[in-house]
């Protein structure tokens, strides 16, 4: 059973739940995905480790050299004011293994990146010495141990380099092939459908006729969801029919871990899916104090989490990098991915306000000359107004208890890259 988490009265409505509260109920509600599978590194980016990596080997592998030049015994580098000289006795290439011993007074030639022999301890850059045929001339400026990288100086044996619920970036798949691990295990796929509802709706393949118009969100939440670690399952449009929603919601939660769908949780007169949902779901409706997006339905259906989103287009995309990512990503098991951080920018203009719900305009983030961030409004701010978001770099978020805005206050804003 999810249950309802406190109401947050409104002077204005009462009933309205504070956006934080919503988050935090979701949070708290959404389970952890168990399931992992095997996959190769090569697929492994975009996706949650299921498991922390121990190392299997130390890196660098082998002392080696940092720089190109001569490696040689510590003991043989010079007192204060006096040079030495040493005979080069042979060359070593990165990738060559050299066995021979290096006596006293000699050194050997060396490549960035090359094992130095086992009894040498110092490396010279080439820079800094003077050649002359086979022999090299040093000053006192340098010191035992120089220019050495030590066998498993950057990951020990056994160390753990990358914890459960990492979220795999680049630099991840590359470590993973520098200890030479060619398989991992991931979370599986978090399988998620979607769906729009309303008899309003067409699909883009279609004629729309008199009073229709084109189905945008099912495309936006596919956009929005298209990730590595995330698999689609398309229902299509469902019309607002009771006996209709109930099997195609009924159905999905057989394969579905999420069911999200779009239009019908308001009061409207066609509005089904709430119907449906309260008579064969464990569902809650909220309207939780935010614009846009205020109507929320969010429960189960069997097994499946069911989030019913607004049917406004510009409330789907706030409603779903608002409350639904962060569920999906506590769902997949991430615990560790790129912060989003909300920052602060000066607004160019005033903003009306209503204290007692949390707005969240669409917005173009910029930089002045002396480093300052300035945010402006994409202008028309309605709900339905794709434009407000595709036109922005960022949302500006109006937190619950501000009131009207002045050109020149600071504003919260959160970039949409790290967020899309
Ligand atoms: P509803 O919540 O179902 O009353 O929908 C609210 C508004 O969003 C209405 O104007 C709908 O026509 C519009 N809408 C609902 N679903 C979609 C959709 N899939 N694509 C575009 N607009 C939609
Ligand atoms: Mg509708």
């Amino acid at each position: 059973m999810i249950n309802s988490p406190p109401n947050c009265a409104d002077i204005n409505e009462p009933g309205l739940l504070h956006l934080d509260l919503a988050k935090q109920a979701i949070q708290d509600a959404m389970p952890v995905l168990q399931e992992s599978q095997q996959i190769p590194i090569e697929q492994a980016k975009g996706r949650c480790l299921a498991t922390s990596i121990i190392s299997p080997v130390q890196v660098p592998g082998h002392t080696n050299s940092a720089v190109d030049g001569y490696a040689l015994h510590g003991s043989d580098l010079p007192t204060e004011n006096t040079t030495t000289s040493l005979t080069i006795q042979a060359t070593v290439l990165a990738g060559e293994f050299y066995t021979e011993t290096c006596q006293s007074g000699h050194c050997i030639r060396i490549m960035t990146g090359a094992a130095i022999p086992a009894d040498l301890d110092t490396v010279i850059m080439q820079e800094h010495c003077e050649v002359t045929r086979n022999v090299i001339s040093i000053d006192a400026r340098h010191k035992k141990g120089q220019n050495v990288r030590q066998a498993g100086e950057d990951i020990h044996l056994d160390a753990i380099v990358l914890q459960v619920g990492k979220l795999l970036c680049p630099a991840d798949i590359g470590l993973l092939a520098s200890l030479g691990i060619t398989e991992i295990k991931v979370k599986r796929k978090l399988r998620i459908a979607i769906a729009s509802t309303g008899n309003e709706i067409y699909s883009i393949a279609s004629a729309i006729p008199e009073g229709g118009l084109y189905d945008s969100n099912r495309y936006c939440l596919q956009a929005a969801l298209d990730r590595p670690d995330i698999e689609i399952i398309n229902l299509g449009i469902i019309q607002d029919n009771e006996s209709e929603l109930l099997k195609r919601f009924n159905e999905a939660a057989d394969y579905a871990d999420i069911i999200i769908s779009t239009g019908g949780v308001s009061v409207g007169e066609a509005d089904f899916t709430k119907q449906v949902l309260q008579t064969s779901g464990d569902i809650n409706f909220w309207k939780v104090a935010m614009k846009p997006g205020r109507p929320i339905a969010f429960g189960k259906i069997k097994h499946s989490i069911f989030f019913g989103l607004p049917g406004n287009p510009v409330a789907v995309l706030v409603t779903l990098y608002q409350l639904v990512l962060p569920a999906l990503e506590k769902m997949l098991g991430i615990t560790d991915k790129p912060i989003a951080p909300l920052i602060k920018a000066r607004s160019l203009e005033a903003m009306r306000k209503k204290p007692g719900r949390t707005e969240i305009q669409r917005g173009i983030v910029s930089q002045t000359e002396t480093g300052e961030l300035q945010v402006k409004t994409t202008g028309k701010q309605g709900s339905g107004i794709l434009s407000s978001i595709s036109m922005a770099n960022a949302f500006i978020i109006l937190t619950h208890d501000r009131d009207r805005i002045e050109k020149g206050d600071w504003v919260d804003v959160q970039l949409f890259s790290g967020l899309f």
